[in-house]
């Protein structure tokens, strides 16, 4: 298909299904794998990436929302899917006829899910979410936990928990809680097929908690955050655009709104078609850069809603219609996903999940 933008996000599913095969081979055969895409597979993509993952043995697919879910419903009919968040009763309905597995924070919203369910002559599959500290979902109230699990229209498939990473006796501390709900639900004759707790960070770097399954992220895509563990996963995403303008421009010019950078020497000025309403900050000014030819070419003056220009001095081959690499994997002078979160004052899974719709999206194996 033609490419009708010349910003694009680059994204190679070779990489992703080698992540994944890692991460399993990681946790071992006994622990399930439910990669989270939510934010559209930060930013590469959730449909165009969905395959990969089935292939390479994802449990589920989850994301953070309903409509996040519907698309993915969609397009793939029948492959099990996991809402991470909120869904309000009057949504109930939609998400039971679509065999969307919710997460349930309450009694009042389970029993929003399960007299939709009864009235559908269905059940809803459902995981309860303990509230272990982290102050976001959930409950950590047993006897609400055990009356949510009783209720007849619901199927109670697991139970979870998300920590807050604060250290690791605030991280033992919420998983003890977590095992205090689940032994009580099941002393109490509750069957909970999955228990998980770990995400990308906690899956390496706390392997007692991996219970039989977790909910990796941000390593599906190859960015690394464990503090403890390694392993050697492949950033999948890179991001580029090519050069639409060269200026040359005198010495005490400036360049864009408000001249706020003006030229310290005679140069050459490279105008590329990408800006923050493609997702990339707003405050890179000064601080980023786009490789071009395998140099970096620091951005100058104001970013732009669609449009940046780069300092071209220091490359003087560089052409109109060059490629100039955005985000790469950090090596050959691109900037790496990391290094682009630590100059935007961000994290790494902010600069993936904040690329917009506009950019197309193009698969390489
Ligand atoms: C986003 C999310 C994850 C995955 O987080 P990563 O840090 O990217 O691995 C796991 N669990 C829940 C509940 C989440 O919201």
């Amino acid at each position: 298909m033609e490419l009708l933008r010349d910003t694009i996000l680059k994204v190679d599913l070779g990489k992703i299904g080698r992540n994944m095969d890692k991460i399993r081979g990681m946790v071992g055969p006994d622990v399930a794998v439910m990669p989270v895409i939510k934010a559209n597979g930060y930013g590469c993509g959730a449909v165009g990436i969905a395959p990969t993952l089935m292939e390479h043995g994802a449990a589920y697919l989850a994301v953070a929302a309903l409509n996040e879910a519907m698309e993915l419903r969609e397009a793939y009919p029948d492959y099990p899917l996991f809402v991470l968040g909120f869904t309000p009763g009057r949504l109930a309905e939609i998400t039971i006829e679509n065999r969307i597995t919710q997460t349930l924070v309450n009694l009042s919203q389970a029993k929003a899910f399960s007299d939709a369910a009864l009235a559908l002559g269905m059940k809803a599959k459902v995981h309860l979410k303990v509230d272990t500290g982290f102050h976001r979902l959930g409950t950590a109230d047993k006897e609400e936990l055990l009356a949510m699990a009783q209720l007849p229209g619901l199927d109670v498939e697991g139970i979870f928990s998300h920590l807050a990473l604060a250290g690791e006796e605030e991280d033992e501390a919420q998983f003890r809680l977590f095992m205090e709900c689940v032994d009580y639900l099941e002393a109490r004759g509750v069957s909970l097929r999955y228990k998980h707790i770990d995400d990308s960070i906690s899956l390496g770097d706390y392997p007692q908690y991996r219970l039989n399954m977790v909910r990796p992220g941000a390593l599906v895509f190859g960015l690394l955050g464990f503090h403890k563990a390694t392993l050697d996963v492949e950033q999948c995403m890179s991001m580029e655009s090519r050069i639409s303008q060269i200026h040359e421009i005198k010495a005490g010019e400036g360049v864009s709104y408000d001249y706020l950078w003006r030229a310290p020497r005679d140069t050459r000025v490279g105008t590329v078609p990408v800006g923050y309403a493609d997702g990339y900050p707003r405050n890179m000014r000064d601080k980023g850069y786009l490789t071009v030819r395998g140099v970096k070419c620091p951005t100058v003056g104001v970013l732009c809603m669609d449009q940046l220009m780069i300092d071209l001095t220091d490359c003087p081959d560089a052409q109109e219609g060059d490629v100039a690499i955005i985000y790469g994997d950090g090596s050959g002078n691109t900037m790496s996903i990391p290094e682009a979160a630590q100059l935007a004052g961000t994290n790494k899974n902010e600069i993936i999940a904040r690329i917009l719709a506009r950019p197309p999206r193009v698969y390489v194996k």
